[in-house]
Parts: C-alpha cells; sequence; structure tokens
C-alpha cells in the first residue's frame, strides 16, 4: 500500500543499520513499484517503513540502502514529476544536472547525468534525487520552480503628464487626455 498522507511523507527517515535490513526493505520497495502503474521509484516511508531506503528503476532496477548526495552540480534541469503519493498530480521541479550518491550497498560512487543524449539518464538524475528527498521528508512540491511574476505595470494617475507618439508627431499632455489617443493603437507613449 502506497501511502498518500502528507504528514507520513514529512517524516525523516532513520539509517538502517545493516545492509541486510535495507535489501529486505528494498526488495518489498521494488515488489511494490512492479505492482505500480507506471511506477519509476519509491521510497520506504512512502509504505510506512521510516527508513532510509530507496529504489529507482528507470535503466535497471537499483536498491539504494542509506544513499546520500555527496557531490550535486551548481546547474538544474527543469522536469516534469509525479509521485505515487499524490497520484494524478504534476509539477514542473528543478532538479541538479548531475548527483554524485554513495550508498552502503554500493562499493565507490554513482553519478547521474541529465546531460545526456539518453532522455532515461534525465529520468533516472531526476528520480534518483526525488527519493533521496523522500528519505528527508521533502516532496516534488518543495522543489516546484517558480516561474518569475511579470512585473506589474506601473500606474498613471489621470493628472499626470505624459508624452506620447505617433511616430511623427510626440505631444505632451494628461493621462486623461493621452490614454483614449493610446488605447486607439495610433499613439504610443514616447519611449522615457
Ligand atoms: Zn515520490
Amino acid at each position: 500500500m502506497i501511502i498518500t498522507e502528507e504528514a507520513q511523507l514529512r517524516i525523516l527517515c532513520e539509517k538502517v543499520s545493516s545492509v541486510e535490513e535495507g535489501e529486505n526493505i528494498g526488495a518489498q520497495l521494488l515488489k511494490e513499484l512492479t505492482e505500480s502503474e507506471n511506477g519509476i521509484g519509491l521510497a520506504a516511508n512512502q509504505v510506512g517503513i521510516n527508513k532510509r531506503v530507496c529504489v529507482v528503476n528507470v535503466k535497471e532496477p537499483l536498491v539504494l540502502i542509506n544513499p546520500r548526495i555527496v557531490e550535486r552540480s551548481e546547474d538544474q534541469f527543469m522536469f516534469a514529476e509525479g509521485c505515487l503519493s499524490f497520484p494524478g498530480k504534476h509539477v514542473r521541479t528543478g532538479r541538479h544536472t548531475s548527483v554524485t550518491v554513495e550508498a552502503d550497498n554500493h562499493e565507490g560512487q554513482l553519478s547521474f547525468s541529465a546531460d545526456s543524449e539518453d532522455i532515461n539518464d534525465a529520468f533516472e538524475c531526476a528520480c534518483v534525487q526525488h527519493e533521496i528527498d523522500h528519505l528527508d521528508g521533502i516532496t516534488m512540491f518543495d522543489r516546484a520552480m517558480i516561474a518569475q511574476p511579470h512585473q506589474a505595470p506601473e500606474k498613471i494617475g489621470r493628472n499626470e503628464r505624459v508624452t506620447i507618439t505617433d511616430g511623427k508627431e510626440t505631444k505632451e499632455l494628461k493621462w486623461k487626455k493621452a490614454q483614449p489617443l493610446v488605447e486607439s493603437g495610433d499613439w504610443e507613449m514616447a519611449p522615457a
């Protein structure tokens, strides 16, 4: 059963004490993932086990026991993500273009990079970051890319004097007189 309660997803997971314990949880997660619809990753707290184990299955099934990101690129890429705990929801996130991960069940380091011709590399790279975030109680919504708000146009007072031009002539007049001319499209605000 995949948990969808926000409170459960906010729990900070604890390290497992042995690789064996981690492998048991990993096997359970992979089974759950296989039974899910379109799932590519799962973290232990999504099934109610508050331990630092997660799985990713994009190119091959990968179990990560007590994983930690030891290096992350400064640059990010934008990715449209979903999550088994938030069925039907999607969010555009910003993820590091590359990360280096260490885990207790892998010797050496694992590198993931979205900077590749193969789209699966981007999926895997985003997924690893998404799952490790889960173990820290972070969801994809916390990584949402926020669009820059457009700057609100300055409001012009009715009696404020403005300069308008029709390309040949320029006039200086009060905004209440200038506004209909500008709105007609024949005149525009002269560059300051
Ligand atoms: Zn998720």
